[in-house]
């Protein structure tokens, strides 16, 4: 696993700023404000807007080798980074030219944030009879009922791209400013990682879109237009960076701990090996490699990101058991892949991967 980072677009410093604040912001939960910062000031906030608008355009795997630098520095400023992109992409997809003038702008010149809830579209509530946001065709647009159960960010963002379900099944993608009339505020959850990301829910009543509001819509199963959805090869990438971390933390005990050598190397194998996958997939060069959809690569992300987080607190010990310590906070945030859009296949592997029966039985 080497040592340099995996961008050239985010020089050292950046991300060594980036990866001393982590320990503060997971621990005073607060709002990785500087970390965002200095990555708008690197133009992070630019990448994949067309010029027109303010932006520029990346190399195919620009955004993927700055997530695995930032995801092993600080993943609460690499998640809800993510989250912001995926409103932007969603934005930048679509077919309305109105909505991208009035919006892309500010964001490419990082003076607006944005942020998603659409799980409820995809993941979230789906053993429900009902939808969990209603949607209504009226004159000029449409009518949101509901609640939206997850987003994060949710009062640092200055638009927050959502949708809901029409009578017959269709869905709506939407852009809400976040003073939008009837957008009711719930309180941000405690959670077992990421209490940073200022993750909260909304209730929808009688929230009027206008017509210059739509992303995409109305159509059966939105969130499988446009890209970026359910395990997504974001979460795959995001996953693998806190990986690399837990590698690196591991490879660094080992050199002074020659027991931990060769697991410390097989993990290392496994690391290099997924991050190649994952850059070759995003370049289409892996041809129709079975390990290499955005389903296998996310299976193996999450398997590697779990292990190898257990594998650096064996390494670390009590030491490591104690709130603050590095090994400690990515334990935690490994969990976090088990149920952050999450598709069910892959789900279900984790399944099988805990439920079976090892060796020594
Ligand atoms: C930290 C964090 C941040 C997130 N940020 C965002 C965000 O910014 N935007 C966004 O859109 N999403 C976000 N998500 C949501 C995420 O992507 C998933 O959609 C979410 O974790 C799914 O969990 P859920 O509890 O809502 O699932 P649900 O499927 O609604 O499950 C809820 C409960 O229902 C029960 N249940 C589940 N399935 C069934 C079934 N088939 N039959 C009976 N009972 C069942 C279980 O007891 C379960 O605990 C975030 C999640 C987390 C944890």
């Amino acid at each position: 696993m080497p040592e340099e980072k995996f961008s050239e677009s985010i020089d050292t410093e950046t991300l060594e700023q980036i990866a001393e604040l982590a320990a503060e912001t997971d621990q005073e939960r607060c709002w990785p404000a500087a970390q965002l910062r200095s990555l708008t000031e690197a133009g992070v906030s630019r990448w994949d807007i067309p010029e027109h608008y303010g932006g520029l355009s990346t190399e195919s795997t620009q955004m993927s080798r700055m997530y695995l630098d930032v995801s092993a520095a600080c993943l609460t400023t690499s998640f809800v980074l993510s989250q912001r992109n995926a409103a932007v992409q969603r934005i930048v997809a679509a077919e309305n030219e109105e909505l991208k003038e009035r919006l892309l702008p500010g964001l490419a010149a990082g003076e607006t944030w944005a942020t998603v809830g659409i799980s409820h579209l995809s993941t979230s509530r789906q053993h429900l009879g009902t939808p969990s946001v209603a949607a209504r065709e009226v004159a000029g647009g449409y009518v949101l009922n509901g609640f939206v159960p997850w987003v994060t960010g949710v009062r640092h963002a200055d638009v927050l791209v959502s949708g809901g379900t029409l009578e017959d099944g269709r869905q709506v993608l939407v852009a809400l400013p976040s003073e939008t009339e009837g957008i009711q505020y719930g309180g941000t959850a405690e959670m077992l990682a990421l209490t940073a990301s200022a993750t909260g829910n909304l209730n929808l009543e009688n929230v009027f879109v206008e017509q210059w509001q739509v992303v995409a819509g109305p159509v059966e199963q939105v969130m499988k237009s446009g890209g970026g959805g359910t395990g997504s090869l974001t979460t795959s990438v995001i996953a693998t960076g806190v990986a690399v971390r837990a590698v690196r933390a591991l490879l660094d005990e080992a050199e002074s701990r020659s027991d931990l050598e060769p697991e410390a190397k097989q993990f290392e194998r496994e690391c290099d090996r997924l991050v190649d996958d994952i850059l070759a997939t995003e370049t289409g060069s892996t041809g129709s490699s079975e390990q290499c959809t955005p389903q296998s690569i996310r299976t193996r992300a999450n398997s590697l990101v779990l292990r190898s987080a257990q594998a650096y607190l064996t390494a670390a010990k009590g030491s490591g058991f104690v709130s603050g310590h590095l090994a400690e906070r990515t334990i935690r945030e490994s969990m976090f892949f088990l149920v952050w859009s999450c598709p069910a296949p892959v789900a279900q592997s984790a399944l099988r991967e805990f439920a079976c029966t090892p060796s020594w039985s």
